[in-house]
């Protein structure tokens, strides 16, 4: 058995709030405590008197692996120079910065105290290359949503009216890649964009298909639905990062008519203003519409000053952004029938009036939502922010002091443009619980993870907490443990454990006519389209902890 006593546990999910309680674990899982007082010396304890103790992280949005994370590690050759990670006796060498690889992605999330990510866009067809990469991903556990918005089969069955064919495809399409959730992006633009257009609004038309961005979601979503999978329809909106976007937003949440529906990075679809001289907060009108519709759920994308790497399958924006940010490299790709892509290096600067803004947007959410159960803490890592800077994040939410020394650092066009300044709510470490474990894993339907019950995977971290130095409390866990064993021991890795790869298994299969418009028109195969396994055993190396590890 592994022990941990004497923390002071924060476990929403079984509203246990800062209460002293002994955690016991056995074969990866948090189990009851025994009948009897225990003497066996195989035990190991670890003393946590002091320290806070919460589910192992849950990030539900982030791009960790794939072709398009690759392709923005060549992009950056910058970063292999920036943020060089020397190799330990336990871990490997790698590099970091802003698309860090695969081992390195691993090891600092897990040293943050995370311990699942899902990968937020997987383009079908590259989904075996998603995978590949998951495998070089030591700890976390992970998983895919895969790209459908624009997808030549969803699009035509929708133009057809043929619902049962949509989720046929739908069923199959998740199957074949082993992805775990329907990822919408720009419904309908993503397609248009390979005619040079975009969509504007939900009711505009698809090129040579004339359905709507509005029957895209709508389908979708009853689509999630009848297949009954775990989390809602992840939705990139329409107009992503354009002054004014909020009433598209606004519009998006009501298409759906009730159905679950997830909005990611929800800053960058929270904008007022008609252009880029009026840019201004929708936060309120958003944070609104949250908190008064039962079916919405949304992750942030908190911008964070510095360098990021935007990629996306919003082809069309990353355009937008690529002119906007005088940048002299863009990456655009067209996925055969299924999605496209942009990538585009950026830097959020702290006296740009709009990154100001933007910046005070994403942290006015956190805020003005009133429920930490419907809002996750992502930074659309690396779009708005690299994930290692979530205890800035942390530090923000917590201190009202805090936020104001950055808000009054930085362009003054934030204090004038949102009502960031006014808003005294401080985060406790309950809620900060909340938007990064507990809320994450319930909106994904992860029902291992998130919370410490009894059953539940034993993936959990515990920290030094200081409230003086929130940064340096959440930036390296005292102690990390993923499937019941130590991995991080001291904010440094000590164990590689793998993690699993999760994903969805549902109905749906191959019809002759998905074979057949296939065959004339994809160029790989059929028969290599599908991904037969998605698990390579690793051998594991560990250095903790044969003894009791006691008195920190
Ligand atoms: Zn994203």
């Amino acid at each position: 058995m592994l022990i941990i006593k004497n923390g002071m546990m924060y476990d929403p999910a079984n509203k246990i709030d800062g209460e002293t309680i002994d955690i016991y674990i056995e074969n990866g899982k948090i189990v009851e405590q025994p009948a009897n007082e225990r003497n066996n010396n195989e035990d190991i304890i670890i003393d946590a008197k002091g320290m806070i103790v919460m589910p192992g992280g849950v990030d539900i949005h982030s791009h960790i692996a794939g072709a398009k994370v690759t392709k923005a590690r060549v992009m950056c050759p910058d970063d292999h120079r920036k943020d060089v990670v020397r190799k330990t006796k336990i871990s490997r060498s790698g590099t970091g910065y802003t698309v860090p690889t695969t081992f390195i992605t691993g090891y600092r999330y897990a040293k943050l105290g995370y311990t699942f990510v899902a990968e937020a866009a997987s383009p079908p067809i590259s989904t075996r290359h998603t995978h590949e990469e998951f495998n070089d991903i030591p700890i976390i556990d992970k998983s895919a949503y895969i790209l459908m918005g624009s997808n030549h089969f969803v699009l035509d069955n929708i133009k057809n009216n043929n619902f049962d064919g949509l989720k046929n495809y739908v069923g199959f399409l998740l199957n074949a890649t082993k992805g775990y959730a329907i990822k919408i992006v720009n419904p309908g633009g993503v397609e248009n964009w390979k005619w040079g257009k975009n969509v504007k609004g939900l009711d505009d038309v698809v090129i040579n298909y004339g359905v709507s961005p509005r029957e895209i979601l709508q389908n979708l979503a009853k689509v999630r639905k009848e297949l009954n999978l775990p989390h809602a329809i992840h939705v990139h909106c329409n107009n992503l990062g354009s002054p004014g976007n909020l009433r598209t937003t606004l519009e998006t949440i009501d298409a759906v008519k009730g159905e679950p529906i997830h909005i990611t990075h929800i800053q960058f679809n929270s904008y007022a203003g008609e252009n880029w001289g009026s840019f201004a907060s929708g936060a309120s009108e958003i944070s609104d519409k949250i908190n008064s519709s039962n079916n919405v759920t949304v992750d942030v994308g908190q911008v964070i000053f510095g360098n990021a790497t935007t990629m996306t399958a919003d082809g069309p924006w990353q355009h937008t952004v690529y002119k906007l940010s005088h940048q002299n490299k863009w990456v655009n790709i067209d996925v055969e029938m299924e999605t496209g892509s942009g990538i585009v290096p950026y830097i959020f600067k702290e006296n740009t009036a709009v990154n100001a803004i933007q910046w005070a947007i994403g942290l006015e959410l956190f805020l003005l939502v009133k429920d930490p159960f419907r809002i996750c803490l992502t930074t659309d890592h690396p779009n708005a922010g690299l994930f290692y800077y979530y205890p800035m994040v942390v530090e923000w939410l917590m201190s009202k002091k805090k936020r104001d020394e950055m808000l009054n650092k930085i362009n003054p066009k934030a204090k004038e443009k949102t009502t960031l300044a006014n808003i005294e709510r401080e985060y406790t470490l309950q809620e900060i619980a909340t938007i990064t474990r507990a809320a994450t894993a319930r909106i994904m339907g992860l029902k291992n993870k998130g919370h410490i019950g009894t059953g539940a995977d034993a993936d959990i971290s515990i920290y030094k907490f200081d409230e003086n130095n929130i940064v340096k409390s959440f930036s390296s866990a005292k102690y990390v443990i993923k499937d019941g064993r130590v991995v991080v021991k001291d904010g440094e890795i000590t164990g590689t454990h793998f993690g699993r790869t999760y994903y969805v298994k549902t109905k749906g299969e191959a019809n002759d006519e998905i074979k057949e418009t296939f065959e004339k028109f994809y160029s790989v195969s059929f028969e290599n389209y599908a991904v037969e396994d998605v698990y390579v055993p690793r051998k594991e190396v560990t250095e903790c902890c044969k003894e009791s590890i006691t008195n920190q």
